[in-house]
């Protein structure tokens, strides 16, 4: 469909003749030997002509239509452009929010995907794991080589065989800390070691790290951040990624660390431990966080120190005897004080 129109450049006020073109929804006009394709066209009605702008000619540029009867088809063809746009935006819109629902519910169900994945993946997750956190620390004991680190994984395989397989060592860390790795890793930081006041303290925090292991929870949070990581590479190209923040939610979900205190308590009661050990952990987190940003918890990936003293502190019980005694915790103190050198701090929190 042709048309005879008048283009104004906007620069001087002489018309000059051009051809407006209708073809497959869009508007084309020959002018001065160019065809222009019209972008997202403006128009206005005036008692005499019709005046279309666009992009595409420039800012104060625009093409008048005289003859009435042009006129009336493409106030016709205008509107259906305008429908077609509408309809490509909402067809865009139903596809963005699908995709974006799609994520959210994948996200939903990583959690429930863990046990679909094969063991054999965690080996390399591990190395990957340790590549990125734990490149300079050093590993003061573990449990081949450590009488007591072997009596603690025993007593904890024993009252759960499915834990058959874990390993246990010591890191040099200034953080008070214990992490999961996967491959059935627990790393439990020297700094926890030296300021426990008892051996309930790092049998509790070891039975909490139990359940992560147990019920697989880091592989979720390494599936979760390689997910987000697909996403940020396809929306950002990976800038989140890189700045690091994608790391931060290598912590548990608030439900994983509140799944593994409840399993920490099962744990300690099989071990005839009590739970003040871990209540008296949790107070010294307690004092190393403020408690004022009270808001800041609903935000947290943990539940809160305080929520925590107290729950243990609910399932405190005396028991006559237990297969621990302060002598464990000495020997465990006594290979943290040999000397060696620092090693770097690391920045992820996982208990
Ligand atoms: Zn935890």
């Amino acid at each position: 469909m042709q048309f005879n129109a008048n283009f104004f450049d906007g620069k001087n006020s002489a018309n000059k003749g051009c051809v407006l073109l209708y073809n497959d929804s869009h508007f084309i006009v020959e002018h001065n030997g160019e065809t222009i394709n019209l972008e997202k066209i403006n128009w206005k009605k005036t008692s005499t002509k019709i005046l279309l702008t666009s992009d595409s000619i420039g800012k104060h540029a625009y093409i008048a239509i005289d003859d009435t009867n042009d006129q009336h088809e493409i106030l016709k063809l205008l509107a259906r452009v305008k429908k077609n746009r509408s309809s490509w935006f909402s067809r865009s819109f139903i596809i963005y929010y699908s995709i974006i629902c799609g994520m959210v519910a994948l996200w939903c169900f990583l959690d429930s995907l863990v046990f679909l994945l094969p063991n054999s993946i965690e080996p390399w997750l591990e190395r990957q794991a340790r590549l990125v956190h734990f490149r300079n620390s050093e590993v003061l004991a573990n449990d081949s080589n450590n009488e007591t680190l072997r009596k603690i994984k025993e007593s904890f395989v024993e009252i759960d065989p499915s834990l058959d397989g874990i390993e246990i060592e010591i890191v040099q860390s200034k953080e008070l800390n214990a992490v999961t790795l996967p491959n059935k890793k627990v790393l439990i930081y020297s700094e926890l070691i030296n300021k426990a006041d008892s051996i309930e303290e790092v049998v509790g925090v070891l039975a909490h790290e139990m359940t992560h292991v147990k019920y697989r929870h880091c592989i979720a949070a390494y599936l979760k951040v390689s997910f987000l990581s697909c996403v940020d590479k396809i929306i950002s190209g990976g800038a989140l990624s890189e700045s690091g923040t994608l790391m931060y939610l290598l912590q548990f979900s608030r439900e994983n660390e509140i799944q593994a205190d409840d399993g920490a308590i099962k744990y300690l009661d099989q071990l005839q431990l009590s739970t003040k050990g871990m209540m008296q952990f949790f107070k010294k987190i307690k004092e190393k966080k403020s408690s004022k940003f009270w808001l800041l918890e609903l935000f947290n990936t943990h539940p809160s120190p305080h929520a925590r003293v107290t729950l243990f502190g609910f399932y405190n019980k005396t028991y006559k005897e237990s297969n621990f005694s302060e002598k464990d915790l000495s020997k465990l103190k006594g290979v943290c004080t040999v000397k060696s050198k620092q090693s770097k701090k690391t920045t992820n929190t996982s208990l």
